[in-house]
């Protein structure tokens, strides 16, 4: 813990993540504030050595054509010297690798790996290649199969028997065509799979002259190979279609001039002409004209945004009915709509604990149900019941736990692409599981379940003027980004106030902030702060307080409180609807924390209907940490609920960390677990329940498998099935699973 917090207290450090088993630690940093040799210091001063660094990156896969194959690569990549960690994701066709830097695995290794095992990593997400193979895979199952029923038809009804073998191997090979050279590329890399399996069992059919069952095999398992792909295909584009929606191309202007070039020469400040209708190219600010911007696909809300000068707008939105001229603030790659469908690619190839549960078995079984094989196939020899050999054949064809390698993953990638589809970026199945199982949540206040748009509404003065009081505290918070430095400043500027310019700014996280004004020392800042500095408000101030209900800073000039400034924000549309949602259906108890006062969170508590006994308040931002880590030392899990910028070290000690409106902020993308894109509290019930269904259906999917893949292991151990029912019964396990899965991507929640 103090480790993360010395970290996370570097400026630029957005995220620090702690693995004790590996002894790792996952630093996120913005590499233009601090050094790996600032963080290294850090930890060295805690006694700590950082002992090697490692590099992580992601490919996207083709051509993954079962579901175990997913673990095969993971093997063999994993194999490979100075890998440290590696994950794929058969749902989401993912490599993610962990891999010392300047260390034997390199990225072209890694590709050299994969394609040796007969896949390709895809450079972009150019999908026609993609959809080739698919289609000549396709064909091949086609093929096979009207062979396949070609020869059944002169087999059964014309008596042809010559004619009718030959159809049925020819139906076996072009079945088999494509899970052949897979075969061979997983024996080459010494690893056996279900292509591998199925292959054996054909082969053997054919041997003992079962040829219908032979072609019954390699059509039925191409068949429903097709199937997964097309089916699994379908939730791995709920996230990737996001990147293809951003235009190509932008109209810059360019010496007066609109010239259309691709959006990877638009460079930073330049200003883009975005006409009615089309997609805004680049995330960037308007600077004139005025317009509805739909940003459902940044941020998940269905109602078209108003922009005018000002407004912040991003990639991939559309532009309704008036032309913009956007100044570009960053460039393609680094906008809003690249980080978060990168984020969610990262966060589908991680594991949620299930799924290392339901590999686990899947590691023991394959080996038993082969060990099984073959000592039915010796006992078949021994005792020369040639019926024996059909068995172990069946057993064969139900031993790849397919259905239960699935199961997990693919309820994960549809539930993750439906949350960023409603603006809800959730960086694993960890975090969804941690929502799905939540009870206990805390709030933050301000910019939480207030808008964080204050207003100042008083100005008190000690013995000065008002006037004193207001231009000073403007002139400190001219360098301040705190929602109450914004208030102050716009309304000295209403009151046209000759604000002077400060020296030697100094922000005061959780407490205020000084400056030098005019040759004099001022602070701006809370209650705590004045007693920090140990001085005593006037009793004239004092009394006039009393009666005010709201954010309250004071303004010290020369070690003297001068006066104070009373603000008020406002809550949250639908802030109490929410946690009365909450209350009812999830929470068992609900928090508010904040630097603020007490009366102004008491108040705030009792508007939204949080128990007032359950308010922190006057907390510096340490203090708010431990109070979380109170909280989960309490409950177990909690879900805290903040802005990712000022919260983040409450955000990062909490079970899982929810960041509000991270569309307008690129570091709380970064922050938090769990980021609700729009500034929209009402999708953290949303969330909620997503989470719970997605546990629901993990669950189903789990026990589905099991019972499926043990009732075939027995049943071929015994004898009762054949061959055709045990391809038939393998592929349709893997398949209702995925069906089951994929309702997850049109989930709705119940109460609205
Ligand atoms: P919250 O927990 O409500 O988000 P913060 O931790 O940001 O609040 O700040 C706590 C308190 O510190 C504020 O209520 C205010 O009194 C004071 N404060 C912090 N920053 C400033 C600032 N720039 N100007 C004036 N007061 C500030
Ligand atoms: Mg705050």
């Amino acid at each position: 813990m103090r480790l993360r917090d010395a970290i996370l207290t570097l400026d630029g450090v957005s995220r620090v993540d702690i693995y004790p088993s590996s002894s790792k630690i996952v630093v996120t940093f913005d590499k233009s504030r601090t050094s790996l040799a600032m963080i290294e210091s850090r930890a060295r001063r805690l006694g700590l050595e950082i002992a090697e660094n490692f590099d992580h990156e992601s490919f996207r896969l083709e051509g993954l054509d079962c579901p175990d194959c997913a673990l095969k690569i993971e093997k063999a990549v994993g194999k490979l010297p100075g890998v440290l960690w590696v994950s794929v994701n058969y749902a989401a066709s993912l490599l993610l690798v962990e891999y010392q830097r300047n260390g034997a695995a390199s990225r072209d290794n890694i590709i050299k790996l994969v394609r040796d095992l007969g896949y390709e990593v895809a450079e972009s997400y150019e999908k026609s290649e993609r959809i080739s193979k698919i289609n000549r895979r396709t064909v091949a199952t086609a093929v096979s199969g009207v062979f396949l029923v070609t020869a059944f038809v002169l087999k059964n009804i014309f008596v042809v028997d010559f004619a009718a073998d030959t159809f049925y191997i020819l139906s076996a090979i072009f079945g088999g065509f494509y899970p052949i050279r897979a075969a061979f590329y997983s024996l080459r890399a010494r690893s056996i799979d279900t292509n591998v399996l199925m292959i054996t069992a054909a082969a053997g059919a054919i041997a003992i002259g079962e040829l219908f069952d032979a072609a019954a095999v390699m059509f039925l398992f191409s068949l429903g190979a097709a199937l997964e792909s097309y089916t699994v295909e379908k939730t791995r584009e709920s996230v990737s279609r996001l990147i293809e929606l951003s235009p190509n191309e932008a109209s810059v202007l360019r010496n007066g001039v609109e010239v259309r070039v691709p959006v990877a020469d638009v460079r930073v400040g330049e200003v883009v002409v975005v006409k009615p209708g089309d997609r805004i190219p680049l995330d960037g600010e308007v600077i004139s004209g005025s317009s509805f911007v739909d940003q459902s696909i940044v941020t998940g809300e269905s109602v078209p945004i108003e922009k005018l000068p000002g407004a912040e707008v991003f990639a991939g939105t559309i532009n309704q009915n008036g032309a913009l001229e956007v100044s570009v603030k960053r460039p393609i790659g680094e906008d809003t709509l690249s980080r978060l469908s990168r984020l969610v690619e990262i966060a589908q190839a991680q594991k949620a604990p299930y799924q290392q549960f339901s590999e686990k078995v899947g590691r023991i079984y394959t080996p038993l149900v082969l060990l099984s094989a073959v000592i039915v196939f010796a006992y078949a020899l021994l005792s020369g019941d040639h019926s024996f050999i059909r068995r172990a054949l069946v057993l064969l064809v139900v031993g790849c736990p397919c259905a239960l390698v699935i199961s997990t993953p693919v309820a994960l990638v549809a539930s993750l692409g439906r949350a960023a589809k409603s603006g809800v970026l959730i960086k694993g199945g960890v975090y969804l599981e941690g929502l799905g199982r939540a009870k206990v949540f805390a709030f933050d206040k301000t910019g939480t379940l207030t808008k964080g748009c204050l207003e100042v509404v008083d100005v008190i003065a000690a013995n000065n003027s008002c006037e004193d009081v207001l231009r000073l505290a403007a002139a400190v918070e001219q360098m301040s980004e705190h929602p109450i430095a914004a208030a102050i400043l716009r309304r000295a500027e209403a009151e046209k106030l000759n604000v002077p310019k400060p020296i030697d700014f100094k922000a005061m996280p959780g407490l205020g902030a000084k400056a030098i004004v005019e040759g004099t020392e001022c602070h701006v800042g809370s209650k705590r702060l004045v007693e920090t500095l140990g001085l005593q408000l006037p009793d004239s101030l004092a009394s006039a307080l009393e009666s005010k209900v709201g954010t309250v800073v004071f303004v010290v000039r020369d070690r003297k409180v001068i006066g104070a400034i009373v603000l008020s924000d406002v809550l949250r549309d639908g802030a109490r609807e929410i946690v009365s949602t909450l209350h009812k259906k999830h929470a068992k108890e609900l928090f508010v924390l904040t630097g603020d006062n007490e009366t102004i969170a008491g108040f705030v508590a009792s508007e939204v209907g949080v128990d007032t006994d359950n308010v922190y308040a006057g907390l510096m931002p340490e203090e708010k940490v431990s109070v979380v880590h109170d909280l989960v030392e309490r409950f177990g899990t909690v879900v805290m609920v903040g802005d990712g910028v000022n919260d983040a070290p409450a955000l990062a000690a909490s079970t899982v960390g929810v960041a509000m409106g991270g569309a307008g902020s690129p570091v709380s993308l970064e922050t938090a677990d769990v980021v609700l894109m729009s500034d929209n509290l009402m999708k953290l019930p949303f969330a909620v329940e997503l989470g719970q269904r997605t546990l629901q259906i993990i669950k189903q999917n789990i026990a589905i498998s099991l019972s499926a893949v043990f009732l075939m292991f027995v049943a071929a151990f015994a004898g009762k099935i054949g061959l055709t029912t045990g391809v038939i019964g393998h592929e349709a396990s893997a398949l209702i699973v995925i069906a089951n899965g994929m309702r997850l991507l049109r989930f709705q929640p119940r109460n609205r």
